[in-house]
């Protein structure tokens, strides 16, 4: 370990050490809701993404299992690109499950919605186009926003009195103009106002809305197709991005969009051309799973149940957090604090991890709580109480 590069990562491995914010993988194993840790004990995963509790479903797990007979295509790999051979009749089906549940418009399904996101706004954007993101948007849109020749310009986090400000004095200098958000932001909680974007899209001929779903797919709707279906507005979103490796328990990403951007990507998306396909057996589990989300407004309702009480219960003990959703931050400030927090609440039988920079801004370092359709009450007022002993 004596070249030059090594002792660079070593001493930045070091410094992040210093500043507890070294990552490191986890020891615990992760079963079905439950953690157990490398000590043997077990405790409540609060850090998944498992919104409706489909990915911990053994009953829905042992149905799908089941349901594969009659197989005249390999299930496990798509074993080369989809442009090559692996494109599959499960990829067919799900993407046509996806455009009939979205309205007719078009899907493409993605391996992640990191390979979606890196990949969809490069494509897209040229230099004569802007885009406008909010300040708090994922890590995969901020590297997609890298990788493209467009200018861009951020706005404050939900502020569109800002980004009423940046389309009054840019958008005619552009041909295009894409402005990216999410529906409900991965580490604060909080919700887009849709509405008001769509009102601002109406206005300027050449913008156009990219909302990243992924946390709302599978939680918000009637449908469970996310905020947008709740708002009654999908329509009118250009590009709306859907992840299946959260609430819908599988792996993989869609983008529905119209049928010329779809094209246009599956020539020009890198991420989509050169990687392998998702293996048939995941598409067709984000099928089944699919299926079903129409007839999960039970596991919604609860969901959206225990979320209200654990925000209601922080407000009562004085802890204020950003939260409009099922994603509950408690922020702790510095990332040492962040640590001793998620430590202590580990001790308490509550599965939590710091969330620290560059994943969330510099003193802004929390514990995330994940809550998902399984969680209930009584969990819910036993982490209150052990929050407010450890705050
Ligand atoms: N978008 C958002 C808003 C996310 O939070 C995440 C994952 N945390 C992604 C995209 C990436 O999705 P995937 O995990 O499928 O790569």
């Amino acid at each position: 370990m004596t070249r030059p590069l090594y002792l660079k990562l070593e001493s930045e491995l070091s410094r992040l050490r210093s500043c507890d914010n070294l990552r490191t993988l986890p020891e615990a194993r992760f079963g079905y809701g439950d953690v157990t840790l490398p000590s043997g004990e077990k405790s409540l995963n609060l850090s998944s993404n498992d919104y409706l509790a489909i990915a911990t479903d053994k009953e829905l797990e042992a149905g799908f299992l089941s349901s594969l007979t009659d197989r005249d295509e390999p299930l496990m790999s798509a074993a080369s690109s989809r442009l090559l051979t692996g494109e599959s009749t499960a990829y067919r089906m799900l993407e046509a499950l996806l455009s009939r549940l979205y309205g007719g418009r078009a899907a493409i399904v993605f391996s992640s919605g990191y390979h979606l996101n890196s990949g969809v706004l490069p494509a897209i954007c040229d230099r004569d186009t802007l885009i406008l993101s909010d300040k708090l948007v994922h890590a995969s849109i901020i590297d997609g926003i890298r990788l493209s020749d467009a200018t861009h310009k951020r706005f404050r986090h939900n502020d569109y009195d800002h980004l009423e400000k940046l389309l009054a004095e840019y958008a005619s200098l552009f041909g295009s103009v894409v402005i990216v958000t999410e529906s409900i932001f991965s580490m604060d909680g909080d919700r887009a106002d849709l509405a008001r974007l769509v009102e601002l899209r109406r206005r300027y001929a050449n913008v156009l809305l990219y909302i990243d779903e992924a946390h709302g797919v599978g939680v918000c709707g009637p449908g469970g197709l996310g905020v947008a279906e709740e708002e009654g507005l999908s329509g009118e979103i250009d590009m709306l991005v859907g992840t299946m490796g959260k609430a819908l328990g599988s792996a993989g990403a869609y983008l529905i969009c119209d049928d010329t951007v779809k094209q246009y990507l599956v020539n020009r998306a890198r991420p989509f051309v050169f990687t392998t396909g998702l293996p048939p057996v995941t598409l067709m589990w984000s099928r089944f799973v699919m299926e079903r989300l129409g007839g999960m407004t039970d596991r919604r309702e609860r969901l959206a149940a225990v979320s209200a009480r654990l925000r209601d219960g922080l407000a009562a003990i004085g802890c204020p957090t950003p939260s409009q959703s099922h994603i509950v931050p408690v922020i702790a400030g510095s990332c040492a604090r962040s640590v001793e927090l998620a430590g202590k609440l580990r001790q308490s039988g509550f599965y939590l991890l710091p969330i620290r920079p560059p994943t969330v801004p510099e003193g802004m370092a929390r514990i995330r709580i994940s809550l998902t359709a399984a969680v209930t009450e009584h969990q819910c007022d036993r982490l209150l109480e052990a929050i407010e002993d450890n705050l």
